[in-house]
């Protein structure tokens, strides 16, 4: 699940890590307490307006701009809230800013520049190991730091049984090329930041920039946190961070039946039970002559409420041409998934385009059975063999 910048500081905030303070708002009515607020805190006139939304590179945008004083500030909140932002990461249709964070600006003159690093907490599947992954080119591309300067990257693994060392805190505040009060200062983010990552069971804590401000704070400017889905019945007060409005509305309904849904450009919907036939089912399609119009993974536990919930969304997509439901009948019994298919297909009424199923495994030939008997416009295979002609034919 992903969270908002304002939500993911209010985070890194309660486990002790600096961060660019501000103050989140949804009208224009608020703007002027939140900007004296903010004066009256930092001493300048000077603020930053951010939208708030579920994608990065906002400043690219037009989404992340500084005022230099109230009126300035209520400009620059109308100018954005509301608006629909394009990024590189939100697609051509961009995405609505429903909110907007008002922020201390921090990038003040002092004794020295501000500096600007990057620096990210994510899981290494390949190690087992969690990973901080470092550079001093921070607030731009990371990709692009990745691919023209790699050696610049550092990694510090943490085996999570022992947690993040101290010792490792300090190598990488040394890497970073710091010093004296800044590096003690990175030595207490590291840390922290370790630690948030780790209590709230995230896949990823990314943080771009770290600014080394000119009197030599160490703090979070941005903040991108993905919670693991899996891990969240175990921290309800972050389920409440969870806000549909950022996610797309087909595959919020396919959440809330549990179904493993992703869209794709094909023209040819499938239904399946588990991850890797679902692939399978994508290659046999392909192999057929047409294309995947999604991924769909029903889970082990199909039944007519999930079937019909996922046909519905198949059918949403007015690219289908066919579609195909490939069950293969272990723990749930063919038959049971037959009975699925016909009423979730009565239930519909009127469906166009043709549908073909394959039920393999226990129960199979009864299920072909009821399938054939239905007086519904289904094809039923048992072999996948036959149920890629039936696809052939379909899109021919
Ligand atoms: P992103 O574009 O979605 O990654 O949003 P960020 O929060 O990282 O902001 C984009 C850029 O805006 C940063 O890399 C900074 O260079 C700049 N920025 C953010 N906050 C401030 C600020 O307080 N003062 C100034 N001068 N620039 C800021
Ligand atoms: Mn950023």
């Amino acid at each position: 699940m992903n969270i908002h910048e304002y939500q993911a500081k209010n985070i890194l905030k309660s486990y002790g890590v600096a961060i660019q303070e501000g103050v989140v708002v949804d009208n224009i009515a608020h703007i002027e307490t939140a900007v004296k607020r903010l004066q009256a805190d930092t001493g300048t006139d000077w603020v930053v307006v951010k939208a708030q939304i579920h994608a990065g590179g906002r400043g690219k945008g037009g989404g992340v701009k500084l005022a230099k004083n109230l009126d300035e500030a209520k400009q620059r909140v109308q100018d954005i809230l509301g608006m629909q932002l394009i990024t590189p990461q939100t697609g051509p249709e961009g995405k609505k800013v429903n909110k907007v964070l008002i922020a201390q600006d921090v990038y003040y003159p002092g004794e020295n520049e501000p500096k600007e690093f990057y620096m990210s907490v994510l899981l290494d599947r390949s190690k087992q190991q969690n990973v901080i992954i470092y550079t001093t080119e921070g607030g731009m591309d990371i990709e692009e730091v990745a691919e023209k300067t790699p050696e610049l990257i550092h990694k510090e693994w943490i085996d999570p049984a022992v947690g993040l060392q101290g010792f490792q805190a300090r190598k990488i505040a040394f890497n970073l090329g710091l010093s004296g009060r800044a590096m003690k200062q990175m030595v207490k983010f590291v840390l922290s930041l370790y630690k948030a990552y780790d209590d709230t069971d995230s896949s990823m804590f990314e943080i771009n920039p770290v600014l080394k401000t000119s009197d030599d704070k160490i703090i979070a400017v941005d903040a991108k946190v993905n919670l693991d889905d899996n891990a969240l019945y175990r921290h309800h007060d972050l389920m409440e961070l969870r806000d549909i409005s950022e996610e797309d509305p087909t595959e919020v309904v396919a959440k809330e039946h549990d179904l493993n849904y992703v869209k794709l450009d094909g023209n040819v919907g499938c239904m399946v039970n588990g991850a890797g036939l679902a692939m399978a089912t994508m290659d046999i399609i392909k192999l057929s002559g047409g294309e995947p119009a999604n991924f769909l993974d029903v889970g082990g536990g199909a039944n007519a409420q999930t079937v019909e919930a996922g046909f519905k969304i198949i059918l949403k997509d007015p690219n289908v041409r066919a579609i195909l439901i490939n069950i293969f009948g272990g723990i749930v019994r063919c038959d049971r998934v037959a009975n699925g298919v016909v009423e979730a297909y009565k239930n519909i009424g009127q469906i166009n385009v043709p549908i073909i199923v394959r039920l393999q495994g226990t129960n199979a030939e009864e299920a072909k059975e009821i399938i054939d008997n239905s007086g519904l416009q289904v094809q039923s295979a048992i072999l996948l063999k036959e149920a890629a002609e039936l696809v052939k034919v379909a899109v021919a």
